[in-house]
């Protein structure tokens, strides 16, 4: 099964692809972490990529297409996938055709702006193991330390008040119309976002098929 996970920055596309994962042991394969290893890594590509991300835009297409080409080689890809973060613009979509892969669902993740953005606000991340944490809504038990490896907590840089608006800005004009490009096609699940974590996932879970 190949699915994609679509949502504005923040709309919960981590939170809801690991419990799609949890129940279909799928990879969840994010651009978003692709690109911040890269960038960690220093490679030439991660390098390219460290101004759009801080500036909160969009990484060049054939950028990030060659990354998750690449990454879908892997074997653990075989069975399927769920893709986090792409395609974010009509380009990348045609892409992924243009490789030959069917998407058998996307999953579109409706959360409205001002929610967008108290949550990445507030949002705190471990560098280590990649779990999320919200200043109010979901702090981590000890003071700035992450409750699963014990890493110390941080704000990703893109989560300034102007970078969000401006990842908002981008979303609405580049990624949204890809809404339409799949409900076209028959492959739209809208998933309202719910006041709780488990309430969406159950809906989330619904539109997957189980
Ligand atoms: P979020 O969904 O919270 O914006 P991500 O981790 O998915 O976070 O992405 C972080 C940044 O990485 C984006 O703001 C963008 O700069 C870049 N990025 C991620 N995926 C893509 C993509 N498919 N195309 C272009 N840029 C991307
Ligand atoms: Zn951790």
């Amino acid at each position: 099964m190949k699915l994609i996970l679509m949502g504005a920055p923040g709309a919960g596309k981590g939170t809801h692809g690991a419990a799609i994962r949890e129940r279909y042991h799928l990879p969840v394969i994010s651009t978003g972490d692709l690109i911040r290893k890269a960038m960690q890594a220093e490679t030439k590509a991660g390098e390219q990529a460290k101004a759009f991300v801080s500036a909160g835009k969009l990484v060049p297409d054939e950028m990030v297409i060659a990354m998750l080409e690449e990454r879908l080689q892997a074997p653990d890809c075989q069975k399927g996938y769920i893709l986090d973060g792409f395609p974010r613009t009509i380009a990348q979509a045609q892409a992924l055709e243009e490789m030959g892969i069917v998407i058998d669902r996307v999953i579109d993740l409706e959360v409205e702006d001002e929610v967008i953005v108290q949550r990445l606000a507030g949002r705190l991340v471990c560098r280590e193991c990649g779990a999320t944490y919200h200043i109010q809504y979901s702090p981590p038990t000890g003071a700035n330390t992450c409750d699963h490896c014990n890493h110390l907590l941080s704000r990703r840089e893109d989560d300034e008040p102007a970078t969000i608006l401006e990842r908002l800005r981008i979303y609405h004009e580049q990624t949204e119309p890809l809404r339409d490009y799949y409900a076209s096609r028959g492959k739209l699940y809208p998933v309202k976002g719910q006041d709780t974590v488990e309430a969406t996932s159950k809906l989330v879970l619904a539109a997957v098929g189980s």
